[in-house]
């Protein structure tokens, strides 16, 4: 039998730390050349120099560099925590009402909804996220409390919270927002008041966290399901693959398929300009620099991880 030639990936003898010390360095000259999310009005007072990455393994370490403690607007990174909490306890049937598929449109685009009759491509485009918002919202007795409260404790803590001046922000802004879930309703996938739907909504992409915070609470996609901060099983092997798969194929926008080509991982971000992502079996990496690229990624945070997972030399692929 001809020998196979392997190539070995050190983990255990990796250097994190100077690995992240060399992204920002790299990285700088790309922070004030995206443009800060605007159509959100509180966030486009958000400073295009910030700059953080975290890394969280499997192993316990954390590492930071750059502003790791300040918060920043997690906004549609918070759809995955959402679409954790629904798929936990309602299982396949949450797919009666969501499609598995990426949009190729923007993340809060009208047409695709109209044509395919009120089924949101997926849930984290905004269509898709509302209708799991409106589930969460005939699940939970005290929505905004319970749903922080999973968010606290997939990453370990207990004080991660709510901006309410960027909340009040998009309800004031949200007209495109307004109009997709007054059209989900049209269609019968919205069982709760459209108001009640908004405001959950609003709150919950008005989440704010830190990079170190971010890569903790997302370290359970890498840990088959089980929140490796106290043990609990979030979701079966089985529903983490495809969370995963969801992330890979629909997570940043309608650029996921340049993210899967430049980065290799499965990953969500937000127009806050977050970014955080997993290796399966290995850790969670996360990014924020506010400075968006066209598709609506972070700039610098999409080269950042790029950078990561081409010195580190892994990928899901
Ligand atoms: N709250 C934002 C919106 O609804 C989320 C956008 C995002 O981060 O993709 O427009």
């Amino acid at each position: 039998m001809p020998k196979i030639h392997t190539r070995s990936i050190e983990n255990n003898s990796m250097n994190y730390q100077q690995i992240l010390e060399e992204i920002a360095v790299e990285v700088n000259p790309l922070l004030n050349k995206g443009k800060v999310a605007d159509y959100i009005p509180a966030l486009a007072e958000v400073d295009p120099n910030n700059f953080a990455m975290s890394i969280a393994t499997l192993d316990g370490q954390l590492y930071n560099v750059g502003r790791s403690n300040t918060k920043f607007s997690i906004q549609s990174i918070s759809k995955v925590y959402s679409l954790v909490a629904a798929f936990s306890a309602l299982g396949t049937e949450i797919w009666n009402r969501i499609g598995k598929e990426p949009s190729g449109t923007p993340f809060n685009s009208l047409i695709q909804l109209e044509q395919e009759c009120g089924i949101p491509r997926n849930p984290f485009i905004n269509a898709g996220a509302m209708v799991i918002t409106d589930m969460l919202l005939s699940i939970y007795d005290h929505p905004k409390n319970d749903l922080l409260d999973f968010v606290n404790a997939l990453a370990g803590q207990n004080d991660i919270g709510i901006d309410k001046t960027v909340a009040q922000s998009e309800k004031k802004y949200g007209f495109k927002n307004a109009a997709l879930v007054n059209f989900l309703k049209s269609h019968d996938n919205i069982d709760n008041e459209i108001e009640e739907v908004l405001d959950l909504y609003f709150c919950h992409c008005a989440i704010t966290m830190n990079t170190e915070e971010l890569a903790k609470s997302f370290l359970f996609l890498a840990n088959g399901g089980v929140n490796p901060h106290n043990g609990q099983v979030i979701l079966n092997h089985s529903q983490t693959k495809r969370l995963n798969a969801l992330m890979l194929t629909c997570g940043t926008y309608d650029e996921a398929g340049e993210f899967a080509f430049r980065v290799g991982m499965p990953g969500k971000s937000g127009v806050g300009g977050g970014i955080v992502a997993v290796i399966p079996g290995t850790l969670a990496a996360s990014v924020w620099s506010p400075g968006l690229n066209q598709k609506g990624n972070s700039l610098a945070g999409v080269q950042a991880l790029e950078l990561f997972t081409t010195k580190t030399k892994m990928s899901v692929f």
